[in-house]
């Protein structure tokens, strides 16, 4: 089993809905085990056309499914959620992006691990570090880089929304 980080995004429908529901689909499947999940955030979106604000939350799972299919696995549990692509970075009812796999290295546009963008997003560090305090990114603290950005927009929901976890 390999650990992996996992990060989860809503902003459509019942967003909060939508992040219990990945959870749930990703323990369900053969060579994944969900082990913990980090409150819920509520997030300004950063990029893209004017949307509504996001749920997030980091997952850590461990998987014996290879990256690839990790990805395709994670793609087909945002097309259940009625995923659609029409605007870049625009509202999504669900967004699973694999943040890391340890030891684990990709630089292809299909799957980019570490995924190149969670080192500046704040959405992305601040629930990681919530579900594992020594996390490192490219050899730098989370909590190091989380002092490099600004996550002024990244709010805990209150009060406290957790994820169920079930093993
Ligand atoms: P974003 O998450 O950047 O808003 P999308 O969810 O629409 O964008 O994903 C766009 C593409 O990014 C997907 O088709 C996927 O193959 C690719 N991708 C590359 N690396 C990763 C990764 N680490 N996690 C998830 N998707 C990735
Ligand atoms: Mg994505």
């Amino acid at each position: 089993m390999t650990r992996a980080v996992i990060a989860l995004g809503a902003n459509l429908g019942d967003a909060r809905a939508a992040l219990q529901g990945a959870v749930d689909a990703l323990s369900k499947t053969q060579g994944i085990d969900v082990l913990a999940a980090s409150p819920v955030y509520e997030t300004e979106p950063v990029g893209g056309p004017e949307q509504p604000v996001y749920v997030n939350a980091v997952i850590l799972i461990d998987t014996s499914l290879d990256p690839d299919d990790l990805l395709t696995r994670a793609n087909a549990i945002e097309a259940e959620w009625q995923r659609t692509r029409e605007v870049h970075w625009g509202p999504r009812t669900l967004d699973i992006d694999i943040i890391e796999i340890e030891g684990f290295i990709s630089d292809s546009e299909r799957l980019t691990i570490p995924h190149p963008r969670a080192h500046e997003r704040g959405f992305v560090l601040v629930p990681w570090l919530t579900v594992d305090p020594k996390a490192e990114l490219h050899g730098a603290p989370v909590a190091e880089l989380i002092q490099r950005v600004d996550a002024s927009g990244v709010r805990m929901l209150q009060p406290r929304v957790e994820l169920k976890v079930s093993q």
